[in-house]
């Protein structure tokens, strides 16, 4: 991989690059939990007035009624106002964006030109998108989507962009501004500016400056709508830069971004514990698929090969795989060939997989903001989870405490058992 397409992951140089091997073997504690759901509104997406095809998608997706958030966004955004919206993860932000511009663009004829672009901070989410740009545009025969990221060679890239002509696309920053500057993407007819995760993307300035140099190869007229759980007020202005007088919706009260379906815990230990509760609690609790994070990439790969040498169906994913096995992977995880993942953060933001019902913390994450990305993981639009985090120093014990106090939530010490039916919906 080239240096130049080893920056698309911001994130991952921050977070995932450490050295630090999983440390080695052997050493819980639970209590029933509320595992209540989120709640819906209770008018439906047929009062959005949205077109009957598009409409048709929502039906054949399995969607009754519309979100908190998207009742609040999807009547402002579908007639073009600009949005920046922090709402709880997984209550279906990405809705919000991919019918809205959907219902936006004229779908009855051919389209030429890039109508709407979609900027992102990881590969597989990018992927994700895409994917549900298509499940929502599938009655739409002149919509195509197209995702780019880093990883792969970029003639693929610009191989696609010629047979497809994408009038959709979505992509990390890096690699969407190589294929802007080098003219094989044109954004001038660009109608719709989107950034997901819009926080992480705006924080760093390398990644803000990719995606403000992208931003200036679209027209000045167009809708710019910006999503993220977290979004932190010194973040707004930089965000509101890039708007005109956006819908702004801040989840101020930090305490109702808890999940309230998503029971948390920790168990205080030692490092060299961590191995041995890890596989007592997979012996010990029922799931549908798992996710484990830990900090770095040699420990992602440690961990996943103790767990297959104990007999679990687990697999790793981090940024120093190459990018065709790391897609395999991801998709093999979402196709439920694979129980468990051990992940760094590269997975900790943005991904939705519907089966996953207990997060791990293996390894403490660096602070709040991460903590509440990550345990969003499970409990996915409402449905129950658990969240058990490992807590082996002062550090980490500060990072919770400072989780409980932000966002009011409760994170007790994991009791000895606890009712399967609090952390898996029926
Ligand atoms: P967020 O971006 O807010 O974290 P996502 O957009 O990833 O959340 O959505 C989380 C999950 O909820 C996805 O699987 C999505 O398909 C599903 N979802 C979104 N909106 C609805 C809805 N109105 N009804 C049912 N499921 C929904």
């Amino acid at each position: 991989m080239s240096a130049e397409e080893e920056i698309f992951e911001y994130e991952e140089v921050a977070t995932d690059q450490q050295d630090e091997p999983a440390p080695s073997t052997i050493d819980p504690s639970i209590e029933p939990s509320k595992g209540t759901y989120a709640s819906i509104h209770a008018a439906g997406f047929r009062d959005f007035l949205l077109k009957p095809l598009l409409m048709q998608s929502i039906t054949d997706s399995g969607f009754e009624h519309p979100s908190d958030v998207q009742q609040k966004c999807i009547p402002q955004a579908m007639i073009g106002n600009d949005i920046l919206c922090q709402a709880k993860s997984g209550m279906g932000k990405t809705a919000v964006f991919v019918l809205s511009t959907l219902q936006q663009l004229d779908t009855d004829h051919p389209i030429e030109d890039v109508k709407v672009v979609v900027l992102c901070h990881t590969r597989e989410l990018a992927t994700q998108i895409s994917n549900e740009f298509e499940r929502f545009s599938k009655h739409f025969p002149n919509v195509h989507t197209c995702a780019f990221f880093g990883g792969i060679p970029i003639a693929q890239d610009i191989q696609r962009i010629k047979d497809i002509k994408p009038c959709i696309v979505v992509g990390t920053p890096g690699r969407m501004l190589e294929l802007v500057q080098k003219k094989h993407l044109n954004l001038s007819k660009v109608g719709h500016f989107i950034l997901d995760e819009c926080d992480k993307m705006l924080e760093k300035a390398d990644m803000r400056q990719d995606v403000q140099m992208i931003f200036v190869n679209t027209p000045v007229q167009k809708q710019v709508m910006m999503f993220s759980a977290t979004l932190p007020a010194e973040i707004r202005p930089t965000a509101r830069n890039f708007m005109k007088d956006p819908m702004e919706i801040f989840v101020d009260d930090e305490s109702k971004l808890t999940l309230h379906g998503l029971q948390q815990h920790f168990v205080k230990l030692e490092e060299r514990e961590k191995n041995k509760k890890l596989i007592d609690l997979l012996d010990l609790l029922e799931f549908n698929q798992v996710v484990i994070f830990v900090k770095s990439c040699p420990r992602a790969d440690e961990l996943n090969r103790l767990l297959s040498e104990y007999g679990f169906p687990s697999i790793a994913i981090h940024s120093r795989l190459p990018q065709p096995e790391r897609s395999k992977r991801y998709q093999e995880f979402k196709d439920f060939k694979h129980r468990i993942l051990v992940a760094t953060d590269v997975f900790g933001r943005g991904i939705d997989i519907e089966r996953v019902n207990i997060v791990f913390n293996y390894d403490m994450p660096d602070n709040s903001d991460s903590y509440l990305h990550r345990v969003g993981r499970a409990g996915r639009f409402g449905t129950k989870g658990l969240a058990i985090t490992f807590a082996s120093t002062t550090e980490d014990m500060e990072v919770l405490n400072r989780v409980q106090a932000r966002f009011e939530v409760s994170i007790t010490p994991l009791p000895d058992e606890i009712a399967v039916d609090s952390y898996m919906s029926a």
